[in-house]
C-alpha cells in the first residue's frame, strides 16, 4: 500500500478550505494552516460582511419605495449598534460550518502563519510553538489585503478600507468613496441606503469600466437619482485629515471636502514572509502565477485565489482548490475539463444589483467578432411591476450561426440569482432554444430571460 499524499495548505480561505475538503475526500493526509479563522478574509472582511450590510440596507431602501407597494407610514430606523454582532454572528455560524465539514473529513487544523522552508518543507509558528511539516504537495491560497497608497493615511476613523466599514465607528455624513470598480459601487451603494451622502471619484469616463456601457448607465442613473455625486476624470492623489472631517485632492485640481473617505483602488497579494525563495517559487509583483492546473514554476506547489492573480471571486477561488485537489491526488485525465476564467458569473450586489457571464457585447464588438445580442426590458416583466421595482433588463449574447449562448447580462432585482441561469448555459454549451423551451415559473422574472432568448 502506498502512503497518502501529505498535502499542506496555507490559507484556510475559499480557495484552501475547498481544497483541504476536497483532497481529504479523495485520501490525502491534509494539514490546513490558518492563522485567522477558517472561511478566510472572505467570511471575515469581504463577502460576507459587505453583503450582511447591504441586506440591512437593502431592507431600508424597500421602506423607502414601500408607498409604491401600497403600504403607508412605514419607516425604519437605523441601529448602528445591531451591525456589527450580526455580522459577526454570521461570519462565526459560517466559519463554524466549514470548520465542521473539515473535521469531519480529517483534516488536521493548525492555528498559525505557515511559510515555505523548502521545496517539500512547511514551517508552521503558532500561538505556542514552531512546528515543521514534510509535504508531497503544497497549496499556497493566503489571498489579499485591500491596497492603501501611499498618498493616504488609514486611521479607521476617518480614512477607511472596507476593512474598517463593518460598521465604521459612526455612520459618515458624508462619504467619499475612491475607486468606482466592483467594490467601490457596492460601498456607495451600501452607505447611500443607510442615508449617508456619497460622493464617487470615478478616474475614468464611466463607473465600472469594464462592464458595457448600458449596464453601467443603468448604475449611474440610479447613484443620480439618489444625490450621489460622480467625480469622473478624476484620480485622487490625497488626503488630508481634519479632527472632523476630510478633504480628498484630485489630479485635476477638484477638492472634495466630507466627513469620511473610504478607499475601495484594488489589493495585494498576501505573499510576504510566505518563503517563495526558500523553495524556489517564481513571484510577479506579489502574484504568485499558475498554469491551467494551478501549478507555479515548482511542480508541486500550487498556487490559487487572489494570490494566483486570476479573476479575484471567492467562487472562482473555491473552484480553483477543487481542481488542484484532484490535480495533486493525479485525478486529471484528457477528459478532465480546465478552469475556464471566461465562464466565471459574477454579480455587484448594488441596486439594481448587475450579474455577467461570458462574453459580453463590447468584448465581442472589440475582438470583431460576430454575435446576436438581445436584450430584454423588465419593465415588461409581471413579476417586476408587482415587485414594484421594474428597472433594469436582460440581454442575451449568443452566436448567430448555432444560437449557442455566450454570454449574457442582467441589470435587475435578483440578478445575481437569475444569471445562474446563464452560467449553467454557458458552461453547458446550450442554446437560446432550450432557454426558451423551458417552462419556466409565471409570474417570475426569469420569465425575461426566455423573452431575451427569442
Ligand atoms: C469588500 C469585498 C467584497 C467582496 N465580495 C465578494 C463577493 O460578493 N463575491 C465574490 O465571489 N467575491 C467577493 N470578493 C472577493 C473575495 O473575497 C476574494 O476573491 C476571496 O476571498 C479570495 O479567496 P482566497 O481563498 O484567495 O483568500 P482569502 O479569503 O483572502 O483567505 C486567505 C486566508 O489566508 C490566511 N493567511 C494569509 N497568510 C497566511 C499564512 N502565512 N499562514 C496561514 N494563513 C494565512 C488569511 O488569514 C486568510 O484567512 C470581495 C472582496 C472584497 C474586498
Amino acid at each position: 500500500m502506498t502512503a497518502p499524499v501529505r498535502f499542506v495548505i496555507l490559507g484556510g480561505g475559499p480557495a484552501g478550505n475547498t481544497a483541504a475538503t476536497h483532497a481529504a475526500r479523495l485520501g490525502a493526509e491534509v494539514t490546513l494552516v490558518e492563522r485567522d479563522i477558517v472561511g478566510g478574509a472572505a467570511h471575515l472582511w469581504d463577502c460576507i460582511p459587505s453583503k450582511a450590510m447591504i441586506a440591512t440596507g437593502g431592507a431600508m431602501a424597500l421602506t423607502r419605495r414601500s408607498g409604491g407597494l401600497g403600504l403607508a407610514d412605514v419607516d425604519a430606523s437605523f441601529d448602528l449598534e445591531s451591525l456589527g454582532p450580526r455580522n459577526a454572528a454570521i461570519t462565526e455560524r459560517l466559519s463554524r460550518s466549514v470548520s465542521t465539514l473539515l473535521e469531519s473529513q480529517g483534516v488536521r487544523m493548525l492555528r498559525g502563519s505557515g511559510r515555505l522552508k523548502g521545496p517539500h518543507q512547511v514551517v508552521v509558528e503558532t500561538d505556542t510553538d514552531v512546528i515543521e511539516i514534510d509535504a508531497d504537495a503544497v497549496l499556497l491560497a493566503t489571498g489579499s489585503r485591500p491596497r492603501v497608497p501611499p498618498w493616504a493615511e488609514v486611521d479607521g476613523e476617518r480614512i477607511l478600507t472596507t476593512r474598517d466599514a463593518y460598521p465604521p465607528p459612526e455612520i459618515p455624513e458624508h462619504l467619499v468613496v475612491i475607486g468606482s470598480g466592483v467594490t467601490g459601487v457596492e460601498f456607495v451603494h451600501m452607505f447611500a441606503s443607510f442615508g449617508s451622502k456619497v460622493s464617487l471619484i470615478v478616474s475614468r469616463q464611466q463607473v465600472l469600466p469594464d462592464k458595457d456601457a448600458d449596464v453601467a448607465a443603468v448604475l449611474e442613473a440610479d447613484f443620480l437619482a439618489r444625490g450621489v455625486m460622480l467625480l469622473k476624470g478624476a484620480k485622487a492623489e490625497a488626503i488630508d485629515r481634519g479632527p472632523d472631517s476630510v478633504v480628498v485632492r484630485c489630479d485635476d485640481g477638484r477638492r472634495v471636502a466630507a466627513s469620511h473617505a473610504l478607499l475601495a483602488i484594488g489589493f495585494v497579494p498576501n505573499s510576504e514572509n510566505l518563503g517563495l525563495d526558500a523553495a524556489g517559487v517564481e513571484s510577479d509583483r506579489g502574484f504568485v502565477p499558475v498554469n491551467h492546473h494551478g501549478q507555479t514554476n515548482v511542480a508541486h506547489i500550487y498556487a490559487a485565489g487572489d494570490l494566483s492573480g486570476k479573476l479575484p471571486l471567492s467562487s472562482v477561488a473555491s473552484m480553483q482548490g477543487r481542481k488542484i485537489a484532484e490535480h495533486a491526488m493525479g485525478l486529471h485525465t484528457r477528459a478532465h475539463r480546465h478552469l475556464d476564467y471566461d465562464k466565471a458569473a459574477s454579480a455587484i450586489f448594488t441596486e439594481p444589483e448587475i450579474a455577467d457571464v461570458g462574453l459580453t457585447e463590447s468584448e465581442a464588438f472589440a475582438a470583431g467578432r460576430k454575435i446576436r445580442a438581445t436584450k430584454v426590458p423588465f419593465a415588461a416583466s409581471a413579476r417586476a411591476l408587482i415587485d414594484g421595482d421594474a428597472r433594469g433588463f436582460v440581454k442575451i449574447v449568443s452566436d448567430p450561426a448555432t444560437g449557442v449562448v455566450l454570454g449574457g447580462s442582467i441589470v435587475g432585482r435578483n440578478a445575481s440569482e437569475l444569471i445562474s441561469v446563464l452560467a449553467l448555459a454557458v458552461t453547458a454549451g446550450l442554446r437560446v432554444t432550450d432557454i426558451v423551451e423551458s417552462l419556466l415559473v409565471h409570474p417570475s422574472l426569469a420569465e425575461a430571460l426566455a423573452d431575451a432568448a427569442e
